[in-house]
This record gives C-alpha cells, structure tokens and sequence, in this order.
C-alpha cells in the first residue's frame, strides 16, 4: 500500500529579551537554581502580571517576517494544568485570539521551492524545569525559566516528508535569528519543536489520525524522529490496527518513539481569558514602526545575491542561511568586489575548515578582511593560486594577514621572464632524455616539466608563463 506522510510543526522559541513576560526577573541562562523568581512568576496570591512591551515587539517582528496578519487586538487565556513545574496552576498563552495568523513561509527541496502556511504564533510564557535526581526518586523544581517568554509558531499540516520538514525549521529558525528575537540554540532549549505526523492512503484526502513527537533537540532528530514514526505508523496500519492520537517521545539513544501520553484535547485545558491582563492593542503606526526596524530576510538577500551579484541560486542559498555567514559574505566584497571568487573561498576552504573544526563563522580564525586581501593578492598577481591555499591555511593556523605571511615567507609570485627562463634552462638541462622525448611528439611530458620548475620554484612561479616560456624552449 502506498502512503502520503502529512506533517505540522510547532515550534516554541525563546525570545531574547532581557527580562522576563510578566515581571523583571532576569532570563539569563546558567543561573543557579531559583535565583532569577519574584512572587509574580512563583505566582503568589495576590500578584499582577505586567505585559513586556518587547516580547509584543518580538512576536510582531516573527508576524511580519513569515506574512502573517498582526491582529490589531490580541488576548491572554490561562490554560490549565497540574504540574509541578506550573507554580500558578496555570500558564499564561493565547488561544482564540492569538496575535499574528494565517502566514507562510516558502522552502527549498531538492530544488523545488515549496510554500508551507503559518497557522498561528502566538505569545506566552515558559514554565519552569524540573532535574530530575540520577540515583533517587527525588526532582528537583528550577522556577528561572518560569515567565520566560515565548512564541509558539504553528504550521499548517502542509509537509509531506521529514525532509521538507527539516528545510522548515531550518528556514523559521534562520528568519529567528536574522531577527535577532532569539537565540536559537537548541541544546539549551532556546528553540524547541513538536512535531505531528499521519499518514493517509495515496490519492486519498481525508488526513489520518496523527501522533505529536516530542524531545526533539536538533535538527536531524527531527528528520529521523520523524522517519521512524512514519515507519512505525505504516506497519500498524498494514497489519491492520489503528493508530491512536497520542504524544510520543524521541528517544534518541535506541532511535525510536514510545507512546508518552493519551492526546489531551483543548477543552481539558478549560482555557479562557486572563482576567488579570488587558487585550493587547497594536495600531498600525506601531506595526510600521517595527517593520522600519527590520533586517533584509534571507530570502530577499538570496534574490538580491542572484540578481544583482549574478551568484548562482546555490550559492546565494548556501550564503544567506545565516546571517553572520552573509554578512561576512558581504565585508569580504566591500572590500574585494568579485563575488564569485568570493563566494567560491568561503564556500570551499573556509566553511570546510569550519566544518571539520565544528566551529561556526562567528569564531572563524581568518577575518573577513584578511580573506578579501588575500584574493586581492591573487588577482594582482602578487602570488599564485596554489601559494594562495598555502597562504590561507597560514592565516587560519596563525591568524596573521596574508601580506605579512607572503612577505614573511618570501611567497611573492616569479614574474621576472629572466629569472623563470633561468629555472626552466636548468630543469631541461637536468632532464635530457624528457626533453628529447617530447621533441618526438610526446608532448604530455608538459605537465611533468611545469611540475618541475615549480618543485625548483617552491610553487612561486607564474603558472601562465612557465608554461609559454617551456612550450617556446621545447618547441
Ligand atoms: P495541539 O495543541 O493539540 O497540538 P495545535 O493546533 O497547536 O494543536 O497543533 C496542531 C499541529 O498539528 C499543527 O501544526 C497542525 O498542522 C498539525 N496537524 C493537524 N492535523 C494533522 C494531521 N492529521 N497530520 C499531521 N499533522 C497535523
Ligand atoms: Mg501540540
Ligand atoms: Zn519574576
């Protein structure tokens, strides 16, 4: 039997401001226990909840930036729950009206672009995180991330496969940070997913009952989460059970998912709206406000890389998805103005340094304008392509300019025909019979006699002219 795998996510980001949705305790990471908590997110009797202007802002931001509609007037709702780490009873989210809705974001996969709905983002705020004792039946309560803020970004059920999937929450997680509302570091929970997948009958338009993954801390987890439960749902249905709708979690060290809890549904939350908070009113002048304070979105960058720097559509992907990479992209070509050269060295020899190190482009040890002076010296000949490679993991190991490491190693290209023509007299001299040989007509002996006057030349002599001034002597 064939089947069509239906996928929503939902994505809870972290905003980064500075204090917390409701109070001014701070959000920082890392603080000992209970450090950063006030009445107002332990929830003591009593207390009122202050709405932060800023995480209004930021969600208004995350609204624009995926074409949502900004809902001039929003409300909080409490949803209730019992859980140790819930000090108040309940968390304080949005739910009839939630303050952005009905966006999309566009994804590439495969080479195909694929436009996937943004149902809702709404705010709301963290609940705290229970430590759970190693060798005891004991946990421990954490309340710093109580009041935390975040947004909850849902798609609509538009993925088909845990690939297209994975493009999405790279792309919301790349418009986060260009944003700059959150941090996106998903080992620290900054940016965490749910993801719910069915699978239906191919032709058939009737979605199946789905399954809601959770634990998901990275990206490939996601994908192959997601591949397994897709797997684990088709066997079901093929020895002809059912599934049930269920919250499941990814259980990366054995790579499967086990049934966690039945579903609940919305009406067991008993939501309704805060009384203790007002509708939160957005007028458009403050909705143009925010939008003048935007950066250009990787997508635009990406259309503007290829339209008007002429890079190829990969390579403009490649650079815009992140945008520390981009902008290091872009001070390398106020400096040196060729893009794809550019383009071309940051894309190979550096991000493969990268890479292999596990470094991101924040700590890259070869400055943005150490790496444009370097093709400078390239194109005006100062030293060749192959003492340009050598050069550049110098500068990587040692951070010095390339100047400094050309002059410093003697590395300045041969250029003098004298000087070259010296070499290639004493390399034919020292090979007779090669020379012979390729006066009889075995002229691929080339290669083995421009190898030569390099090794004599350390790999300093223009390429171009040894090779006109060899094909002269020998012909
Ligand atoms: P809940 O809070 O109950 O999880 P939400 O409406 O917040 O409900 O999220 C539901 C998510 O599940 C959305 O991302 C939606 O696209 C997705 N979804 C809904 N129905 C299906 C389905 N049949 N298969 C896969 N995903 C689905
Ligand atoms: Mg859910
Ligand atoms: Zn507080």
């Amino acid at each position: 039997m064939e089947f069509v795998t239906v996928i929503g996510l939902e994505v809870h980001a972290q905003l980064k401001t500075r204090t917390k949705i409701f109070c001014g305790c701070s959000t920082a990471f890392g603080a000992p226990p209970n450090s950063h908590v006030c009445p107002v997110c332990l929830g003591m009797p009593g207390v009122l909840p202050v709405l932060n202007r800023k995480v209004v802002e930021f969600a208004v931001k995350a609204g624009i930036a995926t074409r949502c509609t900004i809902n001039g007037t929003s409300r909080f709702a409490r949803k209730n729950y019992f859980y140790p780490d819930l000090p108040k009873g309940y968390q304080i989210s949005q739910y009839e009206l939630p303050i952005c809705e009905h966006g999309r974001i566009d994804i590439d996969v495969n080479g195909e672009t694929r436009r996937i709905g943004i149902t809702r983002i709404h705010m709301e705020e963290d609940a705290g995180k229970l430590n759970h004792h190693p060798g005891r039946p004991v946990s421990h309560v954490d309340l710093n991330r109580t009041g935390v803020p975040l947004i909850e970004i849902v798609s609509e059920p538009d993925m088909r496969s845990p690939e297209e999937a994975g493009a999405y929450l790279r792309k919301i997680h790349s418009i986060l940070r260009y944003l700059d509302v959150c941090d996106g570091n998903m080992e620290e929970g900054s940016f965490r997913c749910d993801a719910n997948v069915s699978i239906m009958p191919s032709g058939s338009s009737v979605f199946g009952t789905r399954t809601e993954l959770k634990n998901l801390n990275s990206f490939k987890h996601v994908e192959k989460a997601l591949d397994y439960e897709i797997r684990r749902q088709q066997e079901v249905i093929e020895d002809g059970g059912v599934i049930v709708q269920e919250t499941r979690l990814w259980n990366p060290d054995r790579g499967v998912t086990t049934a966690m809890r039945g579903k609940e549904e919305a009406h067991d939350y008993r939501y309704f709206p805060d009384p203790d908070l007002l509708p939160v009113v957005v007028d458009d002048a403050w909705i143009r406000e925010i939008e003048s304070g935007m950066p250009e979105l990787p997508d635009d960058k990406a259309r503007r890389f290829t339209a008007s720097l002429g890079l190829p559509a990969y390579d403009a992907g490649v650079l815009t998805a992140e945008r520390e990479l981009a902008d290091y992209f872009e001070a390398c070509l106020r400096i040196y103005g060729n893009p794809k050269p550019v383009a071309n060295w940051i894309m190979g020899p550096l991000l493969g340094r990268l890479n292999a190190e596990g470094r991101t482009i924040s700590a890259s040890p070869v400055a943005a304008p150490d790496l444009a002076a370097l093709l400078k010296l390239l194109d005006d000949g100062t030293i060749s392509g192959k003492i340009a490679k050598t050069v550049f993991d110098e500068m990587a190991a040692s951070g010095k300019p390339p100047g400094q490491i050309v002059s410093e190693q003697n590395l300045v290209q041969m250029t003098d025909t004298g000087a070259i023509e010296g070499v290639i007299d004493g390399v034919i001299a020292a090979h007779p019979e090669e020379a012979a040989a390729f006066r009889n007509g075995k002229t691929r002996l080339m290669g083995f006699f421009v190898g030569e006057v390099m090794k004599a030349t350390r790999g300093k002599a223009n390429p171009k002219m040894v090779n006109e001034i060899l094909r002269k002597k020998l012909g």
